[in-house]
């Protein structure tokens, strides 16, 4: 880690900068964005200024469906860095977005007990910040 400790003492929000506030800014408007390469055509997450597969810089924003499925996760018991204390336990979790990448993200308001790995799940964003749950009706 690096930098100085937050003035408010927050980890799970995200420090932009000129190249990540498109995304956060969308994030913030309900929007999860990924980035696909106009060269190789293959997309990728989390953001980067060129493509990680094929190292073309011609690579954009694009509007993801927010749909995926899981594909791992772990409940957290002890995270002494707030405000995740206050959320343990927590499931956090890494899923297969349908268009490819895979993210790593939390599940919000999943019983740990019942997940099973290719459960889809969906974006729903908290403070502007892409979280996944089970869609309504699955949990
Ligand atoms: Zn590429």
């Amino acid at each position: 880690m690096t930098g100085a400790p937050r003035s408010d003492s927050r980890f799970d929000l995200p420090e932009t900068d000129a190249f990540t506030r498109t995304y956060w800014d969308a994030a913030g408007q309900g929007r999860l964005l990924i980035r696909r390469c106009a060269d190789c055509g293959r997309p990728h997450h989390y953001p980067r200024e060129f493509c990680p597969h094929c190292w073309s810089e011609n690579v954009t924003w694009e509007t993801a469906s927010g749909h995926a499925t899981l594909y791992t996760w772990s409940v957290v018991h002890r995270n002494d860095l707030p405000p995740f204390g206050q959320r343990v336990p927590y499931v956090a979790a890494v899923v297969d977005l349908t268009e490819g990448p895979r993210m790593m993200t939390e599940l919000v308001d999943a019983d740990p007990a019942a997940l099973r790995a290719g459960t889809p799940v969906e974006a729903v964003f908290r403070e502007g910040v892409p979280v996944f749950r089970l869609p309504p009706g699955e949990k």
